[in-house]
């Protein structure tokens, strides 16, 4: 890929960091302690108030955009890592060249369009293709 292109993409990269981190540090703040080691501990002022369903419904709530904002930032992480090993915008899967479009989209992209959507999809798009409409066909009863 073009040099010119992957140095906007590592700035953009760093930027992207930069704001997740203050964003997570931002729930930690609003939630309190959110350490797994001090969840059980009623560390967590936020939730004072309420009873213990929404107690648990919020908490499990931030955890969860706390999971999503580390993992982003730990994939932001791993593509600096391959821009400084020279392997940014390289397949982890297949090796074959990631699209500018799709690092254009999606910065910490670690695999191409297809290997990602076999990852997430472990059936083959041929398959799920050969199946709509209408189901598969089943031999009368
Ligand atoms: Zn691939």
């Amino acid at each position: 890929m073009k040099c010119r292109s992957q140095k906007r993409l590592a700035g953009r990269i760093r930027a992207e960091r930069r704001v997740l981190l203050e964003r997570l540090a931002a729930v930690e703040r609003r939630g309190g302690v959110l350490d797994p080691r001090d969840a059980g501990g009623g560390t967590i002022r936020a939730a004072e108030a309420m009873d213990e369903v929404q107690e648990s419904v919020v908490r499990e709530l931030v955890l969860a955009s706390r999971e999503a904002l580390i993992s982003r930032v730990r994939a932001l992480e791993q593509a600096e890592e391959r821009i400084r090993s020279g392997t940014y915008g390289i397949c982890d899967l297949c090796g074959g060249p990631i699209p500018p479009q799709r690092l254009e989209a999606l910065p910490e992209a670690a695999l191409c369009l297809p290997c990602a959507e076999a990852v997430e999809n472990p059936w083959p798009s041929w398959r799920r293709r050969a199946v709509a409409p209408g189901g598969p066909r089943r031999p009368a009863a």
